[in-house]
Parts: C-alpha cells; sequence; structure tokens
C-alpha cells in the first residue's frame, strides 16, 4: 500500500519519529506550529503541510507527537472537518483519562484512535533499545503496523485506549523512584567527600540486581501472598531504616527522597505483618481499599 505518514509536531521526538520513517522510505508530511523546524525534515524529503489540516488530509495514517494534550487538542480542533476517515495515533505523554477522552472526541468526528507511550529518547528512535506502548483501535495498530515498527518495538495492550498511558506512568514512576534513590546515595557519600564516580560501580551493580525485586514483588502482588520465608522482613527492613535518617543527620544531607516509606512500613509492622515481606506495601497504596 501507500507508504505515507503525516506527522504533527517537530519537536525533539517529533523530529526523531519523522526522520526514522522518512529512512524506510515512507512518504512524510510534516507539520509543526513554528514553520522553520521542518527545514532539515524538507531537505531529506519531506512534504511541509502549511497547516494542520492540510497535514492530516494528506495521509490516512496521522502520528501526533507535540508537547501535552492541550496542544493536541489545539491542532486537532484546527484540523476537525480533514480528521473523518483518519487514523489518529497519539505519541504524546498524558494520562490514562486524557487518552480516553482524546479518543472519543476523535471518534465524534470520524476518526479512529490509538494511543502510544514512547519508551525512548530520540536517539534511541529505530534502535533495538526502543520500545512503545499502544492502545485502543486495534484495526489502526494491525493496519500500520508496518510503520510503527519502524519507530521501535511495537506492544499492543489492548481496546482499552487508556493503557499506554498508564504502562508508560508506571515505568516512568519506577524511574523516578529509582532516581531518587540515586540521587540520595551520591547525596550521601558527596558530603563525605566521596565522589559520585567512587560509589557509582557499584551503585551500578546494585540496582541492576533489583531485577529480582521486580519479578519477586509481582509474583507476591499477583498471589496476594506477602509471607517471605524470613531473609528480608519488613521488620527487619523497618528497624534498620531509621539508620537512613541518622546517617543522613551526621553527613548532613536531607533525606527527604527516602522519607515516605518509613510510615508505611511502620504501619504494616504495626498492623502484626512485621513477617511480611516489603511487596506488602503496595497494598497501602491503593486509596480506594478500605482501611487506607
Ligand atoms: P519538544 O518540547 O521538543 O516539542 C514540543 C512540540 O510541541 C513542538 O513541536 C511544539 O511546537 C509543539 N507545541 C507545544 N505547544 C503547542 C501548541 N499549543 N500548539 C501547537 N504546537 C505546540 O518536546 P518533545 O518533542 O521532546 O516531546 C514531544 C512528546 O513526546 C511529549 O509529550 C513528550 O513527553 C514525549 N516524549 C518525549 C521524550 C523525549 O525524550 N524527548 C521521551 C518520551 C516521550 P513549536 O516547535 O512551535 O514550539
Amino acid at each position: 500500500g501507500a507508504k505515507r505518514v503525516t506527522l504533527l509536531g517537530l519537536g525533539a521526538m517529533g523530529t526523531a519519529l519523522a526522520e526514522a520513517l522518512l529512512a524506510k522510505g515512507y512518504g512524510v508530511t510534516v507539520w509543526n506550529r513554528t514553520p522553520g523546524k521542518a527545514a532539515s525534515l524538507v531537505a531529506k524529503g519531506a512534504s511541509q503541510a502549511d497547516s494542520a489540516g492540510a497535514a492530516v488530509a494528506a495521509s490516512e495514517l496521522v502520528l501526533v507527537c507535540l508537547l501535552d494534550y492541550q496542544s493536541v487538542h489545539d491542532v486537532l480542533c484546527d484540523a476537525q472537518p480533514e480528521l473523518a476517515g483518519r487514523a489518529v495515533v497519539n505519541v504524546t505523554n498524558g494520562t490514562p483519562g486524557q487518552a480516553r477522552e482524546l479518543a472519543a472526541w476523535a471518534s465524534e468526528r470520524g476518526a479512529t484512535y490509538l494511543d502510544g507511550g514512547i519508551m525512548a529518547i530520540p536517539p534511541m528512535i529505530a534502535t533495538a533499545e526502543a520500545f512503545f506502548f499502544y492502545s485502543g483501535a486495534q484495526a489502526v495498530f494491525d493496519a500500520h503496523r508496518d510503520a510503527l515498527d519502524v519507530l521501535g518495538e511495537s506492544h499492543y495492550l489492548g481496546e482499552e485506549v487508556g493503557l499506554a498511558a498508564l504502562y508508560d506512568l508506571a515505568l516512568l514512576g519506577g524511574m523516578y523512584g529509582m532516581f531518587m534513590g540515586i540521587a540520595h546515595a551520591y547525596a550521601l557519600v558527596g558530603a563525605a567527600g566521596e565522589s559520585a564516580g567512587s560509589l557509582a560501580p557499584f551503585l551500578a551493580r546494585w540496582l541492576v540486581g533489583t531485577d529480582a525485586m521486580v519479578v519477586g514483588t509481582a509474583d507476591r502482588i499477583d498471589r496476594q501472598d506477602y509471607t517471605t520465608d524470613v531473609v528480608a522482613s519488613l521488620a527487619m527492613q523497618s528497624a534498620g531504616y531509621v539508620n537512613h535518617f541518622v546517617a543522613a543527620e551526621e553527613q548532613g544531607i536531607s533525606a527527604e527522597l527516602l522519607a515516605p516509606l518509613d510510615p508505611l512500613m511502620k504501619r504494616l509492622v504495626a498492623a502484626g505483618q512485621g513477617h511480611a515481606d516489603m511487596a506488602a506495601v503496595v497494598e497501602l497504596l491503593n486509596t480506594r481499599k478500605e482501611g487506607n
């Protein structure tokens, strides 16, 4: 079939997506609010549309990669008459609720909608490291899979359109949590005059080892069984956790990035869960659950 793709948004990410498609021989029509950003892509063979509507009219597949959902609404509102019959694939970062709302809006205008989450930074696009989550219209995913696979490894999660944003935010949340630990670790040794580089190889080795924690925690949650063979009980970890605060005080750093976990562990120990695994903390985070 015609290998045509329209791309709305030429920021750092949109430009990387357009370049990847051009490199694979796709006919790419681009539009960006600031038109000058299209110059390098036009030099590589892209067609530049002079309005978002003209860009949407140019291809059945419309990739949207803008700053946030407000900008997506601004841009797609201008292209409303052209949306009917289009397959809109929006990879702009957002929430599950925003994805559901936009999917309904697009469907009212005759477009089919697939939501996407990009698990990569621009230089990783079209390399083996990049992967994408998709959810929503499976027909769009199936019909345009070849173009989507150019960008990175595609993972279709289901018709529930909020799933891609949900998985995307879950991975980012995990990353930011890990960054909090990394920042704390470097602040602690730095306050004692140790270079970050002297800790780095050990920290990297330690964190890579936590993949067992990722898998083991999932297994306990899915079995709803937080018992442990008492190699690392909550009671033991909770008792030792105070050392982070005492050491931070001794070294003159703030332990605020580690602080939120402390009361959660204490609550479980006080409730008689001291024998359990740390994974039990997850149960406390569900604010719709009785008692939380
Ligand atoms: P940039 O800040 O580089 O680009 C933002 C884009 O949005 C530009 O094209 C900008 O247009 C456009 N824009 C912003 N506001 C409006 C508006 N009101 N109307 C029309 N256009 C608007 O961001 P990125 O390209 O890096 O990111 C794009 C999306 O990709 C984001 O949702 C981001 O979260 C996601 N993403 C980015 C990653 C990254 O590492 N960069 C990684 C994973 C996801 P203009 O040029 O005119 O300013």
